[in-house]
């Protein structure tokens, strides 16, 4: 039996320790310090983002995002039903309601024209939304020119959630730019960890402001601990961004890996009848966070599940496609604008082992178990 294939476990590069060490040596165990101005710094650098913000997760940069925004009690959001349920959870931890986007089959991710029929019903009810929640799935950018314009036509603040999509770039911008506000995650399957962490990405030096403001406890202008409005503590540890500064210096190269992977399953598995991938368009690229292999069922026997379960016994962990927010239990009750394309992906893709840490081995391991298993 081979060794467990994982998913996407983190991949530390060596290049970490030096920051740890030197915030243990100067004492900066804390949520400030110079690994965080540090690793904010490459995060500028490296995305052409005017701000960034070390954060506890991505999670807690979204909440900034919306709060920043304005997004409270009983306002509408607009929010990309295909996604990980941490996009959708800060627009309720605000008392605002979201309503679902389906996604479009060539990036998977929201698709510009149900947002603007979404846009149009509420406007129609007098309720315009107050922020419009893209994502950028697997490390696909979204149809941004399509999307921006809409946004634009109706005057509503749009937020990337590029939590995936460190290093993905649409026409040569990096993703997490183009919005009002960006976030990332370095949590410890995303392509650069800080063991959890994120960060918001914004370009206006008020938005900036404003986030660092909240995400301390709000603290105001006084020498003595005064507040007039409600904070959270959202900050990152100076330990952890050393992490993401060790982990920013090869961030380039984990991004290559990912995508040879993703070229080496393709190559691989392109044959078997009915199977597709998510495909990069013209200016679009893709840090391939996670291949995801699709059996179109009018092709294809193969179900995910059945696949998975099979792979599971000979140590290969895979993953579902994320499954859409507005079949999710907890949202049973709230509004969907679109069709079946999130639902069908969610039904018909699997995530292979994509990790940047895994040998090209390990990749021909499965893709033909894959293969094996296809021709039953
Ligand atoms: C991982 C992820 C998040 C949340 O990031 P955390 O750092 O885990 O809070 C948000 N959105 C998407 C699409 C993600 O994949």
């Amino acid at each position: 039996m081979n060794e467990r294939i994982q998913l996407s476990t983190p991949h530390m590069t060596g290049r970490e320790m030096k920051y740890i060490q030197e915030a243990f040596d100067t004492n900066w165990i804390a949520p400030i310090g110079p690994n965080i101005t540090g690793f904010e710094q490459d995060l500028c650098q490296f995305t052409g983002s005017r701000y960034a913000l070390a954060l506890s997760s991505g999670t807690a940069a979204i909440h900034l995002a919306l709060h920043i925004l304005g997004v409270g009690k009983g306002d509408i959001v607009l929010c990309q039903s295909l996604t990980f349920i941490a996009t959708a959870n800060p627009i309720l931890y605000l008392g605002a309601n979201p309503a679902f986007i389906d996604s479009e089959p060539t990036t998977w991710n929201m698709c510009p024209d149900t947002l603007e029929t979404a846009i149009k019903h509420y406007l129609a009810l007098g309720k315009k939304p107050k922020a419009v929640v893209v994502v950028h799935l697997y490390g696909m950018p979204a149809q941004l020119k399509e999307i921006i314009l809409v946004c634009a036509k109706y005057d509503i603040p749009l937020v990337e959630d590029a939590a995936e999509a460190l290093g993905s770039t649409y026409f040569g911008q990096n993703v997490g730019v183009f919005g009002y506000a960006g976030i990332l995650s370095f949590n410890g399957n995303k392509i650069i960890t800080t063991s959890g962490g994120g960060a918001l990405l914004c370009q206006r030096p008020d938005y900036l402001e404003k986030a660092r403001f909240l995400a301390s406890q709000a603290k105001d202008n006084a020498s003595h601990y005064e507040h007039s409005e409600t904070g959270y503590n959202h900050q990152l540890s100076n330990v952890c961004a050393g992490i993401g500064r060790g982990q920013m210096e090869v961030l380039k190269d984990l991004v290559e890996k990912r995508r040879s992977i993703f070229d080496l399953y393709r190559s691989r598995l392109k044959d078997i009848p009915g199977v597709s991938f998510q495909e990069e368009q013209i200016g679009f690229f893709s840090n391939r966070w996670l291949t995801v292999v699709v059996f179109d069922p009018k092709e294809s026997e193969i179900r995910p599940e059945t696949l998975r379960l099979a792979l599971e016994k000979s140590n290969i962990e895979t993953r579902h496609v994320w499954k859409p927010m507005h079949l999710q239990p907890i949202f049973k009750n709230t509004p969907y604008f679109g069709g079946n394309v999130a639902e069908t992906l969610f039904e018909t893709g699997l995530c292979l082992p994509s990790g940047s840490n895994l040998p090209p081995e390990s990749i021909q391991v499965v893709s033909e178990k894959i293969s094996e298993l296809c021709e039953k």
